[in-house]
């Protein structure tokens, strides 16, 4: 059986699934998207993720054509027509197709896309081991050039950030804000535990408001750690005595190494393998 995909209100076999090349999505990155996890058969933190949907959209004044309820009946009339017990989905908003022109108002059609597949996972020994990371020079978008609480399709500035890793052999990539400070990686939030304090970059340092940070945030505070949103140097990340990262994808994974120096003793810390047990269990609740 293909894979089905969503487009506005109609499934398509995953290799009939198009849009117009004069969608301003793909023109212009003029769209919003989200990516959610499915853990034994739910979608995790659904509403959250269609709360920044909604968000993400009104920011660059973009309607998205359905309401929160159909969007919920699709997705997971979706995950039950693929078959997905675990799974990653993704939602994608684009502005539709017009002119060749930028301006937004030629595109009267935006395009509702939902893809729920089966996720590529990192390897486990990433894991196990933790992941080793650099500081991208490229830095994290001004949040008032492109405010990174929106999710757009327009990721380049965390492409250029991620070949720049992956050209240091390294998976992920940090990124610094327009101030110099840590702001989040490519496609993760950043923690650290420094004194067994669990601190991470504020919004206001130019992140993306990860669903899986607010997570990790309640969780640590429901065991009774101390979670602080402090603006963060490079500096306090070669000196902490734990750092990981969240995301939907990623989960909570340890770093160990950033920019050649060993995070703690070099092997994952006792409170993200704690944190990383308490999610785990979160996500299959
Ligand atoms: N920061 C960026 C730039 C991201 O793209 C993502 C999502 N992949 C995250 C952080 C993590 O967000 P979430 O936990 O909501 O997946």
């Amino acid at each position: 059986m293909s894979l089905k995909i969503y487009i506005n209100g109609e499934l398509f076999d995953k290799e009939e699934a198009k849009i117009s090349v004069y969608d301003h999505g793909l023109l212009y990155g003029d769209g919003v998207f989200e990516g959610l996890r499915i853990y034994n058969g739910k979608v995790f933190r659904l509403e959250q993720h269609l709360d920044r949907l909604w968000n993400s959209a009104k920011a660059i004044w973009l309607q998205i054509p359905i309401d929160k309820p159909t969007m919920t009946r699709a997705v997971n009339d979706l995950i039950a027509t693929n078959q997905l017990q675990d799974g990653y989905i993704r939602l994608i908003i684009t502005r539709g197709s017009g002119t060749l022109g930028i301006d937004p108002n030629s595109c009267s059609d935006p395009q509702v896309i939902i893809i729920a597949d089966k996720i590529a996972l990192y390897p486990a020994e990433h894991y196990e081991r933790g992941l080793e990371i650099v500081t991208a020079s490229t830095i994290r978008n001004h949040p008032a050039a492109l405010n990174p609480r929106i999710k757009s399709l327009n990721y380049l500035n965390n492409v250029l950030a991620k070949i720049e890793g992956l050209q240091a052999g390294c998976m992920e990539a940090m990124m610094l804000n327009h101030k110099g400070e840590v702001s989040e990686c490519t496609g993760d939030n950043i923690f650290l535990v420094i004194a067994g304090e669990l601190l991470t970059p504020p919004t206001d340092a130019g992140i993306l408001e990860g669903i899986t940070r607010q997570v990790v945030m309640e969780l640590a505070q429901a065991a009774g750690i101390v979670v602080r949103e402090v603006a963060l140097t490079r500096h306090d990340v070669y000196v902490a005595d734990e750092c990981f990262l969240t995301g939907s994808a990623a989960e909570v994974i340890p770093v160990v190494k950033v920019d050649s120096r060993c995070i703690g003793d070099g092997t994952p810390g006792p409170v993200t393998r704690d944190l990383n047990s308490r999610f785990r269990e979160e996500t299959y609740r």
